[in-house]
């Protein structure tokens, strides 16, 4: 408890799944939370979930698309004027673009540089100025395996988060003369919306289901909250001395040759 007090944090994509569990314990931990989210409903209704649970908790939900700068820029600051300078920002929204590449759109491809790579981008550059400013701060992107793993047919989302990989290390030796670390955390399958629509689009879901669990040295995937506590560390002043760092939370499976 309180490993995070006196900290103000903003996590994007912070409605549901990975983001909403990292929202959830930063809150527990002490830490003033802005959600920003794409969907204000949902966002609205996660922070309140969070206020009704952890005791003392102060959340606001903030409407955000990470597409948008001046969206970000206006999160950024209404999390300021509220809760004080921003010292915690996770990237966190991402969504799957899975597509065989010779047919893929070029819609397609923006669409998912848009939010996995630009949309990390945004959050930065909204960020750093004050961090920058103050000599304080860290900023926590959700990249994946797919980070340094490839799955065929899943293009382009790997080489966006090969980028957010590159965005990281680059913020995080640019700016660590000014104490503001940029860390990476790459998780593997974990229990959300995003791996459920997944199975449901396969001819057969349970089997799909299935196929990954055995794929899992750990004979299972994860939950958000392992990813949450993995954000809790890196944001917190346990890991001062952690910078351009990625953390893999996918339960060894990315480090197994075959099976
Ligand atoms: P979910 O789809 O459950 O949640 C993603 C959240 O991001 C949603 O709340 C979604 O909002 C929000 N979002 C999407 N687009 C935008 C946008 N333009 N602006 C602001 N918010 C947006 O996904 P996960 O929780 O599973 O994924 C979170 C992160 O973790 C992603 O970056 C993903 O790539 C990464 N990841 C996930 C893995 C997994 O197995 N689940 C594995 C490896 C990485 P809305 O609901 O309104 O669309």
């Amino acid at each position: 408890m309180n490993r995070l007090a006196g900290k103000v944090a903003l996590v994007t994509g912070a409605g549901r799944g990975i983001g909403a569990a990292i929202a959830r314990a930063f809150a527990r931990e002490g830490a003033a939370v802005v959600l920003a989210e794409l969907d204000g409903e949902t966002a609205e209704r996660t922070a309140n979930e969070i206020a009704a649970t952890v005791d003392g908790a102060r959340v606001l939900a903030v409407p955000t698309d990470v597409t948008q700068p001046a969206s970000v820029e206006r999160a950024v600051k209404t999390a300021e004027d509220r809760f004080g300078a921003l010292g915690v920002l996770v990237n966190n929204a991402g969504i799957n673009v899975f597509c065989d590449p010779l047919t893929m759109t070029d819609a397609d491809w923006r669409r998912c540089f848009a939010v996995d790579l630009d949309g990390v981008w945004h959050g930065c550059r909204a960020a750093l100025p004050g961090m920058v400013e103050r000599g304080a701060g860290s900023i926590i992107n959700i990249a994946s395996t797919h980070s340094f793993k490839i799955i065929p047919g899943c293009f382009p989302y790997p080489v966006a988060k090969h980028g957010v990989i590159g965005l990281t290390r680059a913020l995080g030796i640019e700016y660590a003369p000014r104490n503001v670390r940029v860390n990476a955390i790459a998780p593997g399958y974990i229990e959300t919306n995003l791996t459920r629509e997944w199975w449901d689009n396969q001819p057969d879901p349970a089997a799909a289901r299935q196929a990954t669990l055995d794929l899992q040295p750990m004979k299972r995937i994860g939950q958000p909250e392992e990813v949450a506590m993995t954000a809790v560390f890196l944001a917190s002043d346990e890991a001062t001395f952690i910078n351009a760092s990625c953390i893999t939370v996918d339960g060894g499976r990315s480090a197994l040759y075959h099976d």
